[in-house]
């Protein structure tokens, strides 16, 4: 059930891109009394790979909420007490039925269009009249041009943002990530498989699977392994060269990386045939490799702030625009849709206060951000700094080579 539907507000929120961020914010929106119009391209949601949610998301107390020991003390260290306090009252108020859905998310693994559909589906049955979804893909023009005085835009299309690069005033606005700093953390194999039996993966786990794998390493990343009664959910990390990275397709098979990369796949298969030694079990379809550039990066400015202080006649001057989920932030190491499922509520709730001019409700986005920002940052290094590690065990001169003692 829904908490009471809240009074109309003045103007409409535009969200560019209905991924998962996008829908979420529309969800929070609907229930909070704004009229929104979510613009989308694709017609279908396809991509099944599998995700995980971080359990902060459902936190009701401090301490719930830095339980994480990658990001607990991060948290401490860079939000307010406040701040976290105000962002947690927040989310008390978030409607039941998207609540439970949060919930079941956070418990394990779900396929990325499962929680795409549900979230349609779950705004759709509210049935409010105030959610109207257009099918169309929007360039920034168009995105500016059907705002009326009062609403706003958020863009939420994803790593490659619609508005992002335009948000610094000049003269040259479509300079390619003009408005981005960006941090290559490596390039890796994405290898995601499914186990018939229960299969938990720890630290030791990831060291002693991978003695004999000199050249390449498998490494299940943090909750990566799933067990949901019949089957385990696997998703490890192959770092790769850059020059095999140009070689590889986007996506391939098992049976593709074996046959053309026979030293990469040789350091999975046997991480899995140790894993099937122990544990006497199949896996089941094939292996799903996909390949990315892990990349750490940001806007630098996420609203279009900078546009309306500096006096330009530009659609960006008067147009308030704000950036969320990937469009603003990207992280590795499967931490996104959480990050900005939770920035989905600071924005809600800034957007609904009416205490806040718009003025003021830009500062708070982009000074959140930038603390966002500071707390994916920390933990991405601290993931990536142990994993190197990881992968030097047993190798000393390599082990201490990577470590830079006080
Ligand atoms: C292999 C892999 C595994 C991952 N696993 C995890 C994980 O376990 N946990 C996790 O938190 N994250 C994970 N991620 C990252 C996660 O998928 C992204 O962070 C997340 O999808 C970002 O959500 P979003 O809504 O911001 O953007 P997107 O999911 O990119 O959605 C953007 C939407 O905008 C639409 N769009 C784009 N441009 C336009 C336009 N011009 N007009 C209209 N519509 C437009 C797109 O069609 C799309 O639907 C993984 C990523 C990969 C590649």
């Amino acid at each position: 059930m829904s908490k009471p539907t809240a009074p109309p507000r003045p103007g409409t929120v535009h969200i560019a891109g209905a991924g998962p961020v996008g829908l979420f914010l529309a969800a929070l929106l609907q229930s909070d009394g704004w009229r929104v119009r979510l613009y989308e391209r694709r017609r279908e949601y396809t991509r099944s790979r599998m995700v995980s949610l971080a359990d902060y998301l459902t936190a009701d107390s401090i301490d719930t909420y830095r339980t994480d020991p990658l990001d607990g003390q991060n948290v401490h260290a860079i939000f307010d007490r406040d701040q976290l306090e105000a962002g947690l009252a927040y989310r008390s108020t978030m409607a039941a039925d998207l609540r439970g859905l949060l919930e079941d998310w956070t418990r394990g693994f779900v396929p990325l269009n499962t929680i795409e559909r549900a979230l349609s589906e779950l705004i759709a049955s509210r049935a409010t009249g105030t959610v109207e979804r257009v099918d169309q893909e929007l360039d920034p023009g168009s995105a500016l041009a059907m705002l009326d005085p009062g609403d706003l835009l958020v863009d939420c299309t994803g790593a490659r943002s619609l508005m992002r690069d335009l948000l610094v005033p000049g003269p040259d606005p479509a300079e390619r990530d003009r408005n981005t700093t960006r941090i290559r953390m490596e390039y890796a194999l994405v290898i995601t498989f499914l186990y018939d039996q229960d299969y938990q993966c720890n630290e030791l786990c990831k060291y002693y699977k991978n003695i004999g794998n000199a050249a390449y390493k498998f490494i299940p990343a943090v909750r990566r392994t799933h067990y949901d009664g019949s089957t385990s959910h696997v998703t490890g990390i192959v770092n790769i060269r850059e020059q095999e990275f140009d070689a590889l397709p986007p996506t391939c098979t098992g049976g593709f990386l074996r046959e053309r990369f026979p030293d990469i796949a040789l350091s999975m298969d046997q991480f899995i045939d140790r894993i099937k030694a122990e544990t006497h079990g199949q896996i089941i379809g094939d292996l799903q490799v996909v390949r990315l550039p892990l990349d750490l990066y940001r806007a630098r400015h996420v609203t279009s702030q900078a546009w309306q202080c500096s006096g330009a006649d530009h659609p960006l001057a008067a147009s308030p625009v704000f950036l969320l989920g990937d469009s603003a932030l990207g992280s590795p190491y499967f931490q996104s849709i959480s990050l900005g499922l939770e920035a989905s509520f600071v924005l809600a709730r800034h957007l609904g206060n009416p205490a806040l001019t718009l003025q003021e409700v830009f500062t708070r986005w982009e000074a959140f951000m930038y603390r966002q920002w500071i707390r994916v940052y920390m933990r991405t290094q601290m993931l990536k700094h142990d994993k190197d590690l990881l992968e030097s065990v047993g190798d000393n001169s390599s082990l201490l080579g990577k470590m830079h003692v006080f």
